[in-house]
């Protein structure tokens, strides 16, 4: 049964939950507050009307003491117009004789048969039901040199529980009406918070059905609800991009490929039908098949250091190393391959700031951006290279004086497979993957490179990258 109340209650919507929740706590703080009010102060009323009575009593006692000498049984008619005098509404004053006997009887609206007559020895207080009244008795001994007996006095606590009566009845409504606001507002409350939830799983929902283009709608800004959409809408927007971005590098990874398959694809069929017979086409065929193998192996080979730079398979932390020398060994070796060309060094500048970066993915940036310098040269061979130490970086800029490349274009160069305009390229191997190559590195490195250029004048490359520390 128990087990059974806790399951229905867990499955219940939150929105019950807490309305459920803030009405059980209403409901138990205002009934042990009310009670405990109304109890003590029912006591309180009580511990008034005892002392009253017990007042009473006394001045009673001290004026028949004063008399006492002259009291006796036919006297004793003598106090009644005092007690007359002294009795409050719903009240009863008995003198009672040695036994038992009632020796005098003051009442005021109150009925005499209600309490019978009895001696004590000691005083007793207490009180009584009489059928619906609530009747407060005290009597206490009396005794003079002429008479022995009992003082009694009664109350009927007529206003005393009509008051206590109205006390009950007001809690019991208030707390009534406590815990049915309490409810009311809770549930308010509740749909109030619930609302972001809901559309957020609502959002979800579509997403799953619809697509990644769904968001979460009219967000109000404030607490963390919302702050949660609004991360759910970031997230699904850094999604659709990634999504976005990987679907375009698969389209053109396999538009690259195909050109050099249906390429080789041609000059095998050539071969196939001509080339056995004729040497010449067999020497030719072979010449271009091979040049087209080797440039698909150059950009599968591209393509495979893209990704692994993308998803970090490499990311050990690196030693801080002085990249000044990397730069020179890298630049000596490039000279060798290309002695047509003049090389501008200057890196004195940068020598002694430490750079954490692996020196191999250093040199593979560095040899991109060369390789273009040269390749995209015609007349003018000169290339300057110039390194410098920033504020907390280091800024290595790599100058040629080439064909350059049109203001229009310049965004795109970074771009995978981007080369500009293809007619002029056409001549020039490449696959317009090096620049997005090296731009990764550098972003994997929390550097930053640029490139400026102008047509027929040249183009300069700017990397950045964040020092380590300097050298003492
Ligand atoms: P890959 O480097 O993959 O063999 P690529 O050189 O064509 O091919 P990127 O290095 O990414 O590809 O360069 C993209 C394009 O930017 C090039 O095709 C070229 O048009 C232009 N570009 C890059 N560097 C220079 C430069 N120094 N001078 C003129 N144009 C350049
Ligand atoms: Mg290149």
């Amino acid at each position: 049964m128990m087990e059974r109340l806790t399951r229905l209650i867990r499955q219940l919507p939150i929105k019950w939950k807490l309305m459920l929740g803030a009405t059980t706590l209403m409901f138990l703080l205002f009934a042990t507050y009310n009670f405990s009010q109304y109890l003590v102060l029912k006591q309180w009323m009580m511990n008034q009307e005892k002392d009253k009575i017990q007042v009473s009593m006394a001045q009673l006692q001290d004026f028949l003491n004063e008399k006492s000498n002259t009291m006796d049984t036919l006297l004793i008619t003598e106090a009644r117009p005092y007690i007359e005098k002294m009795i409050g509404k719903n009240q009863l004053v008995r003198i009672i004789g040695k036994n038992g006997e009632p020796l005098l009887t003051v009442s005021n609206h109150f009925d005499e048969n209600w309490v019978t007559p009895r001696t004590v020895e000691a005083p007793e207080l207490f009180d009584t039901t009489h059928q619906e009244d609530h009747i407060l008795i005290y009597r206490s001994p009396f005794i003079t040199t002429k008479y022995v007996g009992t003082l009694e006095f009664a109350s009927n606590l007529e206003t005393f529980d009509h008051f206590s009566h109205t006390l009950f009845w007001v809690m019991l409504i208030g707390g009534v009406l406590a815990v049915f606001i309490s409810a009311i507002s809770g549930l308010a409350i509740a749909r109030q918070l619930m609302r972001p939830i809901r559309a957020l799983a609502a959002t979800i929902r579509s997403v799953k059905e619809k697509g990644l283009t769904e968001r979460v709608s009219n967000i109000e800004n404030g607490d963390e609800i919302s702050s949660l959409a609004q991360l759910f809408n970031e997230l699904m927007n850094q999604l659709e991009v990634s999504f976005r971005q990987q679907k375009q590098f698969v389209e053109d990874a396999s538009h690259e490929l195909r050109t050099p398959i249906t390429i080789l694809e041609g000059h095998l069929s050539l071969l196939n039908r001509w080339g056995k017979s004729d040497p010449e086409v067999l020497d030719e065929s072979l010449q271009a098949s091979l040049q087209e193998t080797r440039r698909l192996k150059g950009i599968v080979e591209e393509l495979l250091t893209l990704t692994r730079v993308e998803t970090h398979l490499d990311s050990e932390i690196n030693e801080p190393i002085q990249i000044e020398p990397v730069i020179q060994e890298t630049l000596k070796r490039f000279e060798v391959l290309n002695p047509e060309f003049l090389f501008q060094v200057n890196t004195e500048k940068m020598r002694d700031a430490l750079v954490s970066i692996s020196p191999l993915h250093l040199e593979q940036i560095l040899l991109i951006i060369l390789d273009n310098a040269v390749k995209y040269t015609m007349q003018d061979r000169r290339i300057v290279i110039v390194g410098q130490r920033l504020i907390n970086e280091v800024q290595i800029t790599i100058e040629d004086h080439g064909i350059g490349i049109p203001q229009d274009e310049l965004p795109y160069v970074f771009d995978r497979f981007y080369r500009v305009d293809k007619a002029r390229n056409r001549e020039i191997a490449g696959s317009g993957l090096g620049l997005s190559i090296a731009k990764q590195f550098v972003y994997k490195y929390q550097g930053e490179i640029n490139i400026r250029s102008k047509e027929n004048e040249g183009t300069t490359v700017i990397i950045k990258l964040p020092i380590n520390q300097i050298m003492k």
